[in-house]
């Protein structure tokens, strides 16, 4: 087995905390060598307070971006430009031609580039493409709301333009729909944009795919109590449900067995396995959508949010 990667953490916030740290502390297939944040260090390392401080200081192969998807281009720039290997957070960016031009550097750096998108290594997804091949669909139906004082407390970007509001947990919903289903394009939707904000609450979204099966997603993060991550997909052989996010699938009312929850450790698997293969993942198409939604729904103010 190769050597371990020698890898960077950039913009020490939640999910850095939740996921990258413990999963690439646990990971023989990395080092975490030091982190690069404004305010957030990791316990235990050197935490510089820009990334071109870590690049200069650090011997590093790769540097994970943690940031927001705003201010996630120039980070990625720098250090592609620097020769190094660069997973982003999903979103990839805050639009799709940035991540074509970090594409293309990526290339000629001959470094990989890992557009990552977490939900799709939840548990459940891999099975639930495998059912659906060679499946007829005659209907998806796709439902992810929840609480954004309870998941996002505080984290004005999100609100901002290219924060992408509700679209941050939908993009997961997304994420998954585009790795299990045939191409598929929005044809209707509404945006619900609170009239302090810049980015929407909830979406309404009606797609299609190229033989008119629809596909209906509902974003709303004004869910309180249970909260809902659902995708139900069905076909002329029987009926599919993704729940939790893609950590559980049932068929036809039978709950299957799957693995326990371990996305991030197989989102580093994969980069890792990308790193050696000299390949780059970046595959934009749940940002598309995204977009497309900013192009073809309609908006409507709704009242203002507060936390
Ligand atoms: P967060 O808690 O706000 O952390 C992001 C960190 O980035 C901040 O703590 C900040 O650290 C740094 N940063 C650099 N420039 C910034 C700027 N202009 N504005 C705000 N922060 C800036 O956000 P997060 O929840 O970790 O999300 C980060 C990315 O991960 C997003 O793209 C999100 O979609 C994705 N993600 C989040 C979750 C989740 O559960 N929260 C799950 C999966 C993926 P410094 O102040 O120290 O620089």
């Amino acid at each position: 087995m190769s050597d371990p990667i020698r890898i960077g953490l950039v913009g020490i916030g939640k999910i850095a905390r939740d996921q990258h740290v413990p999963v690439l502390r646990a990971s023989p297939r990395f080092t975490l060598v030091a982190s690069a944040s404004r305010h957030g260090r990791v316990e235990g390392l050197p935490g510089h307070t820009s990334l071109e401080d870590m690049l200069a200081a650090e011997t590093i192969d790769a540097v994970a971006l943690c940031q927001p998807p705003q201010v996630r281009f120039a980070a990625a720039r720098t250090a592609l430009l620097a020769g190094k290997h660069v997973l982003l957070e999903k979103p990839p960016g805050a639009t799709l031609a940035e991540v074509e031009i970090l594409r293309a550097v990526a290339r000629d750096q001959g470094v990989t580039l890992f557009a990552s998108w977490h939900s799709r290594h939840a548990a459940g997804v891999a099975p639930a493409r495998a059912w659906c091949d060679g499946k007829t669909l005659r209907r998806v139906a796709i439902t992810w709301k929840e609480d954004v004082r309870y998941w996002h407390p505080g984290q004005d970007w999100i609100w901002q333009a290219g924060g992408m509001g509700v679209f941050d947990p939908g993009i997961n919903a997304l994420s998954i729909a585009t790795a299990i289903l045939p191409p598929f394009f929005l044809t209707d939707g509404t945006l619900e944009v609170p009239a302090n904000r810049a980015a929407p609450i909830a979406a309404d979204l009606t797609f299609a795919d190229a033989a008119g099966t629809p596909i209906h997603a509902v974003f709303d993060w004004r869910q309180t109590g249970p909260q809902t991550w659902d995708i139900v997909i069905e076909t002329d052989a029987g009926r599919a449900v993704l729940s939790e996010g893609g950590s559980m699938l049932t068929i036809d009312g039978a709950a299957q067995p799957l693995p326990p929850e371990a996305e991030y450790r197989g989102l580093y698997d994969h980069f890792a396995d990308l790193v050696a293969a000299g390949e780059s993942d970046v595959d934009v198409a749940p940002l598309r959508h995204v977009a497309d939604a900013f192009l073809r729904a309609t908006r409507r103010e709704v009242e203002a949010f507060d936390d």
